[in-house]
């Protein structure tokens, strides 16, 4: 084993929680990877603490204003790069073999491109690259021959359930814990708080994704992730709720066989598998012992409760420019309600707003795309102010 070749990895987004999980996952196996690059927006004192420990050869500020004080730090001598550019430069960072994508948001759609071409493995945790993005994402993977790994939990599972069968996949079951609110009324939604909305029964993540599992818009992000990821029609995309997260996702084949993919949930297993496929390592994730777990639970979702995951379907069926529209109108709209400026049955409300008066390019190219994502964060922002906040 130790005969083998180190792999050498750059982690963007190095200071939230999928980032951090991948450094101890690297941690736990110095023998085979190196931490070559981190890459953060403004968390700077952490990313020093980071550079400290694994001694990185580069470090990445997505904001520019930190860059001077990167630079500057006595306690690295890596080279500093900085904004969107410095990410794309870490990402195809020429001594590099896998690039794991784990900043949030639309940000991540040029440093996976820019990795991809470069025919590094991407090991991509960001599901708004894929959601905005996919057909030229997974385009790109194509023609550079560079492995696209998912490390999203449920996508890790299908990817894992349906290796070498593509051909006899009927349809895939994209499990859901159903979030914090999955038995409350609609009236009480309505009145779902900040701090309630960021307790998340059985997943620790960063706040973005916490909001987004409890609308469900998470689910529907994965749907079109999962689209993309897998070539799979959305008439053959169906979402259950699992209550335990136990079963991380599922695959039915012709035959009527299902697969599925078990697991504590833990983080660590979906990204390590993402660094060590097509071979398994020993996990530091917490043992699941089958005897205690008893039973396992499966409901639909109620989409008139959660209509966000209907948005999403409804997004990714009509296609070009619109999933680009509804992850963009969505993140400004999550952000507005961690800001306290609107509710939080508010976030689908103003999602559908702007998804209904954009106006669709159905084949876009990238810049095409990039565009829509500033029209739709402008658009949330004026739609926005015509809500009264309940
Ligand atoms: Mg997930």
């Amino acid at each position: 084993m130790s005969l083998e070749k180190k792999m050498k990895v750059v982690v963007l987004g190095s200071t939230g929680s999928i980032g951090v999980q991948t450094l101890d996952v690297i941690d736990k196996h110095r023998d085979r990877f190196e931490l070559l690059g981190i890459a953060a927006r403004d968390e700077v004192s952490l990313m020093l603490e980071q550079a400290r420990k694994y001694k990185p050869t580069v470090i990445a500020v997505g904001d520019a204003s930190c860059y001077k004080e990167m630079k500057n730090s006595a306690a690295t001598d890596a080279v500093v790069l900085s904004g969107l550019e410095g990410l794309c430069e870490l990402a195809a960072w020429p001594a590099a073999d896998i690039a794991v994508i784990a900043v949030s948001g639309a940000i991540g759609i040029k440093p996976t491109l820019s990795a991809l071409k470069a025919g590094k493995r991407v090991a991509l945790a960001n599901k708004e690259t894929l959601v905005a993005a996919g057909d030229i994402v997974m385009e790109q993977a194509q023609q550079y021959k560079s492995a696209l790994i998912p490390v999203d939990s449920e996508h890790s599972a299908i990817f894992q359930c349906i290796k070498g069968e593509e051909r006899y996949l009927k349809r895939i079951w994209l499990t859901a814990s159903g979030g914090p609110f999955k038995d409350w009324e609609k009236k009480q939604l309505e009145g779902v708080t900040v701090e309630r909305a960021l307790q998340h029964p059985t997943w620790a993540m960063g706040p973005k994704i916490t909001v987004d599992s409890a609308t469900l818009m998470n689910k529907g992000l994965e749907v079109i992730e999962a689209h993309h990821l897998f070539g799979i029609n959305y008439d053959r995309i169906n979402v259950v709720v699992q209550r335990e997260s136990i079963i991380h996702s599922l695959v039915e084949f012709l035959d009527g066989s299902f697969l599925g993919h078990l697991g504590s949930h833990d983080m660590r297993i979906p990204i390590q598998y993402a660094l060590t496929y097509p071979q398994r390592l020993a996990s530091s994730a917490a043992e699941l012992d089958l005897t205690l777990l008893g039973a396992l639970h499966f409901e639909a979702p109620d989409l008139l409760r959660f209509p966000a995951l209907g948005l999403a379907f409804q997004a990714g069926q009509t296609g070009g420019t619109m999933p680009a529209v509804l992850n963009a109108a969505n993140e400004v709209a999550v952000n507005k309600f961690l800001n306290r400026e609107i509710g939080f049955t508010q976030i689908a409300i103003l999602v559908e707003k702007v998804m209904e008066a954009h106006d669709l390019v159905s084949k876009p190219d990238l810049d095409c795309i990039l565009r829509a994502d500033t029209w739709a964060r402008q658009r949330s922002q004026d739609l926005s102010k015509l809500l009264v906040r309940s």
